[in-house]
């Protein structure tokens, strides 16, 4: 499958609905990057840079960052080199405005294919995970541990419990993506480019999913 057609796709779906890693096993498959706003987020947040100042205030209450730093880190990094031949968006746009921008900024999209999966589950799912405090590949202490407790197995950094993963601020995370989040869908189904996947009891049955979906 690699370097056949372009895709740019966009994964939507509730914090902890497993996009960050359906991303990964995508990118991977495909040759073409994932971007995650909030990965780049949690990066200039450990370095200290000015838009990771800003953002964490609301990143640690579970608030959406406001829309005109998102769409800056965007159409910065869709201009780099390595999305030519596109990629997988992972959590950005979170809200109207942003895919409004985005179209206006001539970003192309093919789909937006969403995670299906229902509040009770995603709580029971964020309580288990864990985060590479390097990489921020993530894992499951039960769906998907890694190899050895408490270390990356990709680059063997501590696991930590991301802040905004805390019960309460799960809560929060989860209001949010109904109320300003969840309005995408129809966004992208106006435009014919919606594709639903439920979620599936293992990562593979899900990865199967949506690799049926997407026709890839
Ligand atoms: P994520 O890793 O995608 O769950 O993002 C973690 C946090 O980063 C979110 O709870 C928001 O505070 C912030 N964030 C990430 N992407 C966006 C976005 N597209 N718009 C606004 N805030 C975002």
């Amino acid at each position: 499958m690699k370097g056949e057609s372009a895709m740019r796709l966009i994964l939507l779906g509730a914090p902890g609905a497993g996009k960050g890693t359906q991303a990964e096993i995508l990118s991977a498959l495909l040759g073409i990057p994932t971007i995650s706003t909030g990965n780049i987020l949690r990066a200039a947040m450990s370095e200290g840079t000015p838009v990771g100042l800003k953002a964490k205030e609301y990143v640690e209450a579970g608030r959406l960052v406001p829309d005109d730093v998102i769409i800056g880190i965007i159409r910065e990094r869709l201009a780099k080199e390595d999305c030519a031949n596109g990629y997988i968006l992972d959590g950005v746009p979170r809200t109207i405005p942003q895919a409004e921008a985005m179209e206006a900024m001539g970003i192309a999209i093919d789909k937006a294919l969403s995670i299906e999966v229902d509040d009770e589950t995603i709580v029971e799912r964020m309580s288990g995970r864990r985060t590479c405090t390097n990489c921020s590949r993530t894992y499951h202490i039960i769906n998907n541990p890694p190899k050895e407790e408490g270390k990356c197995d990709f680059c063997g950094a501590d696991l930590g419990i991301r802040k905004d993963d805390m019960p309460e601020t799960v809560k929060a995370r989860l209001e949010t993506y109904h109320r300003d989040t969840e309005p995408l869908k129809a966004f992208y189904a106006e435009r014919g480019k919606l594709l639903k996947v439920e979620n599936q009891p293992s990562i593979e049955a899900t990865t199967a999913e949506i690799r049926k979906s997407l026709g890839i």
